[in-house]
């Protein structure tokens, strides 16, 4: 394990030679032959030396194809395997095991030449991991036998995937070429991951961007521990052992919340029991090996039944849902799909259904990451522009409403006319306006005559229905460019640009006699007629301000009133 020093250095360096060195000329030479077995754990000699190790015959040894899991294993936990070193002309030759279950010694003429985990006195020990082994060999070594010692109470005992003698800097350069792209892979997907956790949190659709971070982040953790130079970096193998598993055991759960975001209402229940299934033994599977009750090996053949079951319980839920999917949607579930896939292949090599060889997961969380920055920008882009038309949309419905309400403010809502509002901003402009173009200006204030008694004998609402009609009578009888409103109470103020008192007399008589003659129904009966009083004032560049224009008008009012109703006076 000293050779397998973490160093950054030395990886770079090794990434450097990996680039710039020829790969040596002396190919890897695998330890296929000659392997023999033998169960149970050897006596030690006096001097602390394996007895096995002494006896080179054969009598004891049973022949095997490849060193794992021999037959006849009867819940042993103790086994020696055999073989002997190759010839070849290596300068600094090493034993390359991809894995081991579980624990290990390695001896060569009676000593001890490597160990991983300990062996206690009873020849047992605890699981530390599943790292690969680099083991030192001594130049002479050719030809002579090499004895594992291993334990292991997990459902595999044994050496497994590749054993290898090559020279050092080769197996290094491998593991180092062969991890690039699983850190590539893995990185970009942890990095898609915090990015999808981001989106989460400023995004409306938080829950889709949450699992999706989720998946994201296991999948990258998994794909990530799997590489082999994460050891020369980082040498604690139980340390990447565990975020593999965390990585490993969160895939369905961050599958099965996507679905379920996605499938609202429908297959809510049974989406939402994988997902707490799948954590469940998360947190129990973890927390347990970490106390020690069980090995994290352990954890893993149930778990991968879990995951199988849950895969193809949500393989229909994907399947309805991919017919009316969106095309981003599709693209998430191919990629899952992708995925999927390989973790199977993987499963199966690591339970020996398939002969072993490294599956490419980290194209398959690479694929998936992809799918989710593809998604995550056309969704971006997407929604910015909806952003901006429903921005646009609501600018406009905010300004007609603005218009509205301004003219609800300026409007009289009984007879549909001006207000004294409008009236009094309007008129000092009409005025200035006037006196600007020395143009004649008129003004006339209307008042129904007794209408007070009008409303005691026939109602109020008869009496609004005549403000309502005189108002129609001022629509008719004045130009559009002259401003009626609704003064107050039964008074109406007409004012007459660019008319004198001729023309204003005039309309105001027609008005008045229009009124008088008018015959109005109300429910169904007809009502007495009312007549009009009116006061007009003409402007005569002499007035200060508008009020005093309205005040003489008044007055002029008054005078009718006065002189007995239902006429017009103009002011002097
Ligand atoms: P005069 O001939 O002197 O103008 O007598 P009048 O009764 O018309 O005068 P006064 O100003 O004393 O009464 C105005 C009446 O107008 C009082 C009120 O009942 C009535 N009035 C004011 N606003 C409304 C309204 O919006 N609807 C109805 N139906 N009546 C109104
Ligand atoms: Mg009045
Ligand atoms: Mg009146």
């Amino acid at each position: 394990m000293g050779a397998k020093a973490s160093s950054l250095l030395l990886l770079l360096g090794l990434l450097g030679g990996l680039w710039l060195g020829p790969v040596s000329e002396l190919a890897a030479m695998d330890l296929a032959e000659g392997w023999e077995y033998r169960w149970g754990d050897s006596p030690f000699n006096a001097e602390g030396v394996p007895v096995w190790t002494l006896d080179q015959s054969s009598a004891a040894w049973s022949a095997i194809g490849f060193p794992s899991n021999p037959p006849g294993r009867n819940g042993q936990t103790n086994l020696w395997v055999r073989t002997t070193l190759p010839e070849g002309d290596w300068r600094d030759p090493v034993l390359y095991l991809f894995s081991v279950d579980l624990i290990v010694e390695i001896y060569l003429d009676g000593r001890k030449l490597y160990q991983y985990g300990r062996f206690d006195d009873a020849g047992r020990g605890r699981f530390e991991g599943w790292p690969w082994h680099m083991v030192s060999l001594p130049q002479d070594s050719a030809g002579e036998l090499i004895y594992f010692r291993i334990f292991s109470d997990y459902k595999d005992i044994g050496l497994w995937g590749e054993v290898q003698v090559l020279e050092r800097i080769d197996l290094l350069r491998r593991l180092v070429s062969g991890s690039i792209g699983r850190l590539i892979a893995s990185g970009l997907t942890l990095l898609i991951g915090l990015l999808s956790l981001l989106f989460a949190l400023v995004q409306p659709e938080r829950g889709v961007f949450a699992s999706l971070a989720l998946f994201a982040l296991a999948s990258g953790s998994t794909v990530l521990s799997g590489a082999q130079a994460n050891l020369l970096l980082f040498d604690a193998p139980l340390f990447w052992d565990y975020l593999g598993a965390a990585g490993y055991f969160l895939l369905p759960v961050a599958m099965a919340m996507l679905l379920q975001q996605w499938l609202r209402p429908a297959f809510q229940r049974l989406l939402g029991l994988i997902w707490m299934l799948n954590l469940a033994y998360l947190f129990a599977a973890l927390s347990l090996s970490w106390v020690g009750v069980v090995s994290l090996a352990e954890t893993y053949p149930v778990f991968d039944l879990l995951f199988l079951v849950s895969l193809l319980v949500m393989l229909l839920p994907a399947l309805r849902f991919f017919r009316r999917g969106t095309r981003d949607q599709h693209l998430i579930l191919a990629a899952y799909a992708l995925l999927s896939l390989l973790l199977l292949l993987d499963m199966a090599v690591a339970h020996n259904v398939l002969p072993w060889g490294q599956v490419p997961l980290g194209w398959g969380s690479l694929g998936f990451a992809l799918a989710v920055v593809v998604v995550s920008l056309t969704h971006y882009a997407r929604m910015q522009h909806a952003l901006r038309l429903l921005n646009a949309s609501l600018e406009q419905q905010v300004q007609a409403r603005t218009l509205e309400l301004e003219q609800l403010a300026l409007q009289d809502s009984l007879t549909g006319l001006k207000n004294r509002r409008f009236l009094d901003e309007t008129l000092p402009r009409e005025l200035a306006l006037a006196k600007r173009q020395q143009s004649s200006l008129s003004v006339l204030i209307c008042d129904i005559d007794h209408f007070k008694r009008f409303n005691d004998r026939h109602g109020h609402a008869a009496g609004d229905a005549v403000l309502q009609r005189v108002a129609s009578h001022l629509h008719r009888v004045f130009r559009h460019t002259d401003l009626a409103c609704r003064y107050g109470g039964e008074e109406f103020v007409v004012v007459m640009p660019g008319a004198g008192m001729d023309d204003a007399r005039r309309c105001a008589e027609t008005l008045r006699q229009l009124v008088k003659t008018d015959q109005i129904d109300y429910d169904g009966q007809r009502l007495e007629p009312v007549t009009l009083s009116v006061g007009i004032a003409s402007w005569l560049d002499v007035e200060r301000d508008a009020d005093e224009l309205l005040q003489r008008a008044d007055r002029a009012l008054y005078r009718a009133k006065a002189n007995g109703r239902d006429r017009v006076e103009c002011s002097d």
